[in-house]
């Protein structure tokens, strides 16, 4: 079933970001008026389903949520997407994270979800138009308890991919399908992918989806990320620049 969803909230498409920037500019009376425009149609496949949609205004600017459940290889999954701004007419600026709840919620500096996270929602919200798509995947596809049974490895010295491989998981147990089929359902065929990770570029692009450019979403290593960027950098082949080679 074919949908058309275009909510319009201003005439100029201007992002919320630079809406609230002009906000913050022109004194704290300034009630920030919303301006952004929403072009996009969603195409249920035998694979994807649209499960729910609502308005979703946010500390970055406003979005579009919607949620989505999909059939993949290992059953049934469901993410969210955040949409900004008009990804009909326009390459959006595309990031897909998986859930990290000691990271996202907790604030956790044993990795740099979180960071990445909030980023990425900055950027995706300061550009024409963008998607945020977040997996129900933690730590990376092995689950929450494993992950803590990973911690708790690595506390003994072992780093994050010994630390998989000895509980039997692989590196990354993430496949990206759904994510790639949530793009394909709101008729993106072009992105502009905010990643650190060639293995996702080359997945986005396995499932039919153009990766016109790779963004970096790099933030700076601190004291607690140091060692798990470095093995994300020599073992997981992550391209970042801020870490020391
Ligand atoms: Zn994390």
């Amino acid at each position: 079933m074919a949908m058309v969803k275009s909510a319009v909230f201003g005439e100029h498409g201007e992002s919320a970001a630079s809406r609230e920037r002009s906000a913050r500019q022109s004194g704290p009376a300034a009630e920030p008026e919303v301006k952004v425009t929403y072009n996009y149609v969603v195409r249920e496949s035998s694979q994807v389903r649209k499960a729910a949609e609502a308005d979703f205004p946010t500390r970055w600017g406003h979005f579009r949520i919607l949620g989505f459940e999909g059939k993949t290889a290992d059953g049934t999954e469901e993410a969210v997407a955040l949409v900004h701004g008009d990804i009909k007419n326009s390459t959006p600026l595309v990031r897909v994270h998986s859930q990290c709840l000691t990271g996202d919620v907790f604030g956790s500096l044993r990795c740099d979800c979180r960071q990445q996270l909030e980023m990425a929602l900055e950027m995706i919200a300061g550009a024409r138009s963008g998607v945020l798509i977040y997996e129900q995947k933690e730590g990376r596809g092995i689950g929450l308890m494993a992950k803590l049974k990973a911690y708790a490895l690595q506390d003994q010295g072992m780093d994050t991919v010994q630390a998989n491989e000895y509980l039997g998981f692989k590196a990354d147990h993430r496949g990206f399908e759904l994510p790639a089929q949530i793009l394909v359902a709101l008729g993106v065929k072009q992105v502009r992918l905010l990643s650190n990770n060639p293995e996702k570029v080359a997945a986005v692009e396995a499932a039919g989806v153009q990766v016109v450019e790779r963004v970096p979403c790099e933030v700076e290593p601190q004291e607690h990320t140091q060692k798990y960027l470095k093995t994300k950098q020599e073992k997981l082949g992550h391209l970042l620049n801020k870490t020391a080679k």
